[in-house]
């Protein structure tokens, strides 16, 4: 494993001030895509409750701030987006930004500018997995570092970036459906780039296919970008960013966080894995961690800031192998980032299931702090499937896996990810899979009809499952996860639970967040200032997605 990449903002802006971390001010996501991984059981959904995950109110979040930190630029309160002058002022970076320059001549960056956009603002827009979440904050960290300003619509940025994802199908086509609307509407002076999965699998084609793109990017050369940002600040127009032989980690020590509360920290990227469906090793590179130290670092540096809850990623986070001297392993770093002071709730997404061992499960019966669920992706229950998957293990070891997690000291909540109509998948291996569903029985699952993917082995294999046989076996396997669910969540009613606060209702008193089990939790309560705060919750009733509850003091208890 190599190093990892000291991406000071020293380096970046060539400034010796001293490197603050953002804390935002809470913030929706305009423009976002409701996602796969937006859609599951346990993010976003209600059951028919007016809540809506991420409505924070600012003035709560703001109340949450410490004194002197910073909260990030705020396109509401903030400057206006397009505004002719703009004052000169302090970025949330510490670095000095002309905002005169604004709709009136070159700006700094050397970007020319159409009268109606402004040379240092950026639009940003994020597609797919909590990994591109995480890296669009940095990239955001990135370009707030050379003095840019974030704005909420393509229409008066003078950078618009797509953080994409190719993992299907229907998402690259999306996103080349959003880069084929720049054919007519692209401003003068406008630059468009496209990072992550889609920009590493098509490369150069999509120049071809969208000259008025300038920036293509892949994640393993993101640690490039402030060079990348520079060339196309000079007004190159053709700018690439695709080596995945690397070995060193994307690392910002100026990331612009989406979440005043929870923290998302990238603990491994890339994936030494070779299933045979999927484009992340292509896209990604190989595995890749950081040195725990400096993860370690980072969590004391949020928990500082007044983050109280930590999610470590990576796309198979439990693969984490320390490049440093202390070669720590994923449990025990689990257990140091959990013992952090401040920090309340330590999650890690996502899992292998060959990697995942008993020391996990011990670490979380040792740790209060670590979040009593695990998401163990098993994608069939059939082993024949499995195998044609190249998913290194069977359905035996899989349940071996699964009763290590039920016999823990603590209930474990266990989610996980399915792919219907595999080549090859016959009714037989279809019917494997419910009954694997029927002994685990999960608590969520993401569910998805294979996708043929470019650059994969699985694209040559023969048997093509017809689409609307996936959609078949998609909707039984669906059906049998909600009726799943409704009992499972139906047997918390009564219970007490712990949720972190994050999202208010318009209807007074009413309040949403997640459990430790990530089970979001719609719940009443006559306490104020309650977001960021951590309530025990009375379960009430329950629906497939969610649950309901009151708060049992009626305040935050902390
Ligand atoms: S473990 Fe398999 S599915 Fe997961 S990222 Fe690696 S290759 Fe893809």
């Amino acid at each position: 494993m190599g190093n990892s990449f000291d991406f000071s903002l020293e380096r970046l802006a060539g400034a010796g001030v001293p490197v603050p971390q953002v804390r935002p001010a809470p913030q929706p996501h305009p423009g976002r895509e409701e996602r796969a991984s937006d859609g599951g059981p346990y993010k976003g959904q209600t059951d028919g409750t007016d809540l809506k995950v991420g409505h924070y109110r600012d003035e709560e979040g703001l109340a949450g701030l410490k004194p002197g930190t910073y909260r990030g630029e705020n396109p509401e309160g903030g400057l206006r987006a397009g505004a002719a002058e703009e004052p000169k002022s302090t970025d949330l970076s510490g670095l000095k930004v002309n905002r005169s320059v604004c709709a009136t001549s070159p700006g700094p960056s050397g970007l020319r500018v159409n009268r109606s956009v402004c040379a240092t603002t950026f639009y940003l827009e994020t597609f797919g997995c909590q990994m591109n979440d995480h890296d669009s904050e940095k990239v955001a960290g990135v370009l707030l570092a050379r003095g840019y300003r974030r704005v909420e619509s393509p229409d008066t940025a003078a950078v618009i970036l797509y953080n994409t994802c190719s993992i299907r199908e229907k998402a690259a086509q999306k996103i080349f459906s959003r880069l084929g609307e720049y054919r007519f509407t692209k401003k003068e002076g406008q630059v468009i780039g496209v990072l992550g999965c889609l920009a590493q699998q098509e490369g150069e084609k999509i120049f071809a296919r969208a000259p008025w793109v300038s920036l293509v990017c892949g994640s393993a050369s993101y640690r490039k970008l402030p060079e990348l940002i520079a060339q196309l600040e000079a007004g190159n127009t053709r700018i690439t960013g695709l080596d995945t032989d690397t070995d060193e980690t994307f690392e910002m020590e100026m990331t612009r966080r989406d979440n005043p509360w929870r923290a998302y920290l990238t603990i491994i990227e890339g994936c030494d894995k070779a299933c045979s469906y999927c484009v992340v090793p292509f896209t990604r590179g190989p595995e890749r961690s950081r040195a725990s130290a400096s993860v370690l670092e980072e969590v004391r540096q949020l928990a500082d800031l007044g983050y109280t809850e930590v999610q470590l990623l990576g796309q198979t986070v439990n693969s984490y192998a320390d490049p440093s001297a202390r070669r720590m392993r994923f449990s025990e770093l689990l257990v140091a980032v959990g013992e952090v002071p401040g920090i309340r709730r330590v999650r890690f997404m996502t899992s292998h299931p060959r990697d995942f061992g008993k020391d996990i499960v011990e670490a979380i019966e040792a740790v209060p702090a670590i979040c009593d669920h695990v998401h163990l992706p098993v994608q069939s229950g059939s082993t024949a499937v499995l195998r044609a998957m190249a998913r290194t293990y069977t359905r035996e070891e899989y349940l071996e896996k699964i009763a290590m997690l039920r016999g823990a000291k603590r209930r474990i909540s266990i989610t996980t990810d399915l792919i219907v109509g595999f080549p090859g998948e016959t009714e037989r291996d279809f019917a494997e899979t419910l009954s694997l569903m029927d002994v685990v029985q999960y608590d969520g699952a993401f569910s998805f009809k294979y996708s043929p993917r470019p650059n994969t082995p699985s694209l040559e294999m023969e048997d093509a499952i017809p689409e609307e046989e996936k959609s078949r076996r998609l909707g039984i396997l669906q059906a049998r996860q909600r009726d799943i669910q409704i009992e499972r969540n139906a047997r918390l009613v009564g219970e007490v639970f712990e949720v972190l606060a994050e999202g208010e209702s318009r209807r007074e008193n009413q309040w949403m967040g997640h459990t430790s089990c990530n089970r979001v939790l719609n719940f009443t309560s006559p306490g104020k200032e309650l977001l960021g705060h951590y309530v025990q919750v009375r379960v009430t009733s329950a629906g497939p997605n969610s649950l309901v509850g009151e708060a049992i003091c009626g305040k935050e208890i902390e």
